[in-house]
């Protein structure tokens, strides 16, 4: 178990906040406190107050939260979410720089001004350093396609820049180094023109609304889809998707608490209103229960959980 640290204000630039309840600023509008927030002014400042930070104490980095399930007992350590001063947008020829806070879709439509083609981006709700860590994808495009290089602090605060080939990006990951903050990305998006761009995101935004709650409170897909390693032959399946899986074993719609499956798209749970992370983890156990009951394939979470659920904090 992490320690609780505390640091002098004055040192730094950035905000701290003691016991933040992430619940404030999670997608999923549910989660107990974190130990510290840190909000970095810069580069520098980060670097300095991770130099500080105890060897023994956890440091999570977070982006828009988008894909993260914080449990109600809350996260021992320090969470840091960087701000303004990581939002850069450079075009340099036929690379671009993303400061690691940009929001997704910003960059989508801000690039798309200019002819780099990221449209992608668009639909994925999150940041740059989230869409990097998680590999974030859609309709065939993930930004692993087109990143090649990173930079970042690692835990004790030093600088680190690694090139694409040392991330080695896989469906739904990469390979950060341990402890790692992506503070920016070099990536080299194809060139077209905007109209064309922009024909697709507004085609991308149409389809997402049509399929998904993308305006209800949720972390988007919650699992990966399976990589075929059922041991069964599954006949009434054509392609082996997530969805596919929770619907045909009749989870539309199924409630615990105040979490439901989505009846738009049962690879979304949703927070109907005062719903608890329990709830929701909960509902999820239950439809890869349910989906390895009938089909013997058991789905793994593609939302991130972490910290503790409330009587382990109270025990
Ligand atoms: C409506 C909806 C639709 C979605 N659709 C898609 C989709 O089509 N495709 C898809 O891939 N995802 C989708 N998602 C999930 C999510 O938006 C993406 O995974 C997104 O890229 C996460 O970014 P984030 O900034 O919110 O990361 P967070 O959720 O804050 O964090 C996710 C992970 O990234 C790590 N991380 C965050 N920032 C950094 C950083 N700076 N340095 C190192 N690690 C970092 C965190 O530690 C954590 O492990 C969807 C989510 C929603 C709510």
């Amino acid at each position: 178990m992490s320690e609780v640290a505390f640091f002098d204000e004055n040192e730094f630039l950035g905000s701290i906040n003691y016991s933040f309840p992430l619940s404030k600023i999670s997608w999923l509008k549910v989660g107990g406190p974190v130990d510290v927030l840190f909000r970095p002014r810069n580069l520098d400042d980060l670097s300095r107050f991770l130099s500080r930070v105890p060897v023994s104490v956890q440091v999570m980095p977070i982006g828009a939260c988008s894909n993260l399930l914080v449990r109600d007992g809350g996260l021992s350590g320090i969470v840091i979410k960087l701000g303004r001063n990581f939002s850069e947008i450079e075009v340099k020829g036929e690379q671009v720089k993303l400061g690691a806070a940009n929001f997704s879709p910003k960059v989508a439509v801000s690039l798309s001004e200019q002819g780099y083609d990221l449209s992608f981006l668009r639909t994925i709700p999150g940041t740059i350093g989230g869409a990097i860590a998680m590999n974030a994808g859609c309709y065939g495009k993930y930004i692993g396609d087109y990143v090649q290089s990173i930079e970042g602090v690692d835990k004790a605060g030093k600088y680190i820049r690694v090139s694409r080939k040392n991330l080695e990006f896989q469906y739904r990951t990469c390979k950060l180094p341990k402890n790692f903050i992506v503070t920016s990305a070099v990536v080299r998006p194809i060139r077209t023109k905007t109209d064309t761009i922009k024909k697709k995101m507004t085609e991308m935004l149409s389809k997402r609304e049509k399929t998904q709650p993308i305006k209800k409170a949720t972390c988007g897909s919650t699992f990966k889809n399976p990589d075929g390693k059922s041991s069964l032959m599954l006949e009434e399946i054509t392609e082996l998707k997530a969805w596919r899986l929770i619907d045909n074993a009749g989870l539309r719609g199924k409630k615990i608490g105040r979490a439901m499956v989505s009846n738009k798209h049962p690879n979304f749970l949703i927070n109907m209103g005062g719903a608890t992370a329990h709830d929701i983890e909960a509902l999820g156990e239950h439809v890869r229960e349910a989906v390895y009951e009938k089909y013997k394939v058991m789905l793994d979470w593609e939302v991130i959980r972490v910290g503790r659920n409330k009587l382990e904090q109270n025990s």
